[in-house]
């Protein structure tokens, strides 16, 4: 790698383990079929190895220092976009792929949250998602109830199924961060599209806004939820009590009653 200067504002923590990266790779079921994004190519460590497995991959990187150590790699069938993967809407970002395609990424960890969100919510064409995140984010994700489960837990739960597929020591990143790792499988699921999910979104998020409150509470702040249309045993339970059937329910119920 030409020498460089590590951003951390960038999420920069790069692997290097071989046997890591192929671990990767299978995790996610890659085939030579397989067109793959990739979200962060850093230094191109993981990149190479995907452009080995896979058919073809695209990937994006936001920090153009890396543009000659990735670009001197010489992968031919990896298109490199130096560019904010946030602000490349998903229409964009699809043009460069057929049918159906792969996210396999050590994503940079500051946006975790927001690019499973886009990928899920938005993506026609997405079937899997195997992602580098941060353990304890990895927890939140596959969590089905307790501290732990949230707005991410039932977010993935309505778009696809979840896994941890490995437990990854934060010694196997350089610089080293703070935590520890996970790499999570997300397959995605066609879903049930008499629900407008951004919308839905953001009801399950104003029911968390207050963990330690009830919905009644929670939803009381925001006039657009009429909530003497919603049963009272509900109102007087938290969300975190909720699961994501129940959701789905109180929401369908809310918005025919709003008409
Ligand atoms: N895949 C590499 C690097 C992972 S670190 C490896 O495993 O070694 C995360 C990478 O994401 C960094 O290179 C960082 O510059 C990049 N990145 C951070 N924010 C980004 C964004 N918004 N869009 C695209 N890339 C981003």
């Amino acid at each position: 790698m030409i020498e460089h200067k590590f951003k951390k504002k960038f999420g920069q923590n790069f692997l290097t383990d071989k046997n890591l990266l192929n671990a990767i790779v299978q995790d996610a079921g890659l085939t030579k079929e397989d067109d793959v994004l990739e979200i962060g190519a850093g230094a191109g460590a993981l990149t190479q190895i995907l452009s080995q497995n896979a058919k073809s991959v695209v990937s994006y990187e936001i920090d153009a220092d890396l543009k000659e150590t990735l670009l001197s790699l010489n992968l031919s069938n990896v298109k490199f976009y130096f560019q904010d993967i946030m602000k490349v809407d998903i229409e964009t970002i699809e043009k460069d792929f057929g049918e159906s395609y792969k996210v396999v990424a050590n994503l940079p960890y500051y946006i975790t949250s927001p690019i499973i969100f886009k990928f899920l919510s938005k993506s026609k064409k997405l079937s899997s998602l195997t992602i580098m995140v941060q353990k304890e984010v990895a927890q939140r994700i596959i969590a089905g109830s307790g501290g732990d489960y949230g707005v991410l837990s039932i977010m993935v739960q309505f778009f696809g199924e979840a896994k941890i597929t490995r437990i990854v020591s934060r010694k196997l990143f350089y610089p080293e961060p703070n935590v520890d790792s996970a790499v999570v499988r997300i397959d995605v699921r066609r879903r049930d599209d008499s629900i407008d999910s951004q919308d839905f979104l953001e009801f399950v998020q104003t029911c968390f806004s207050m963990r330690r409150k009830t919905l009644k509470n929670n939803l009381s702040k925001n006039p657009k939820y009429k909530i003497d249309k919603i049963n009272s045993e509900y109102l007087s339970k938290r969300a975190e009590s909720f699961t994501l059937d129940q959701f789905i329910l109180i929401y369908k119920n809310l918005v025919e009653e709003q008409g």
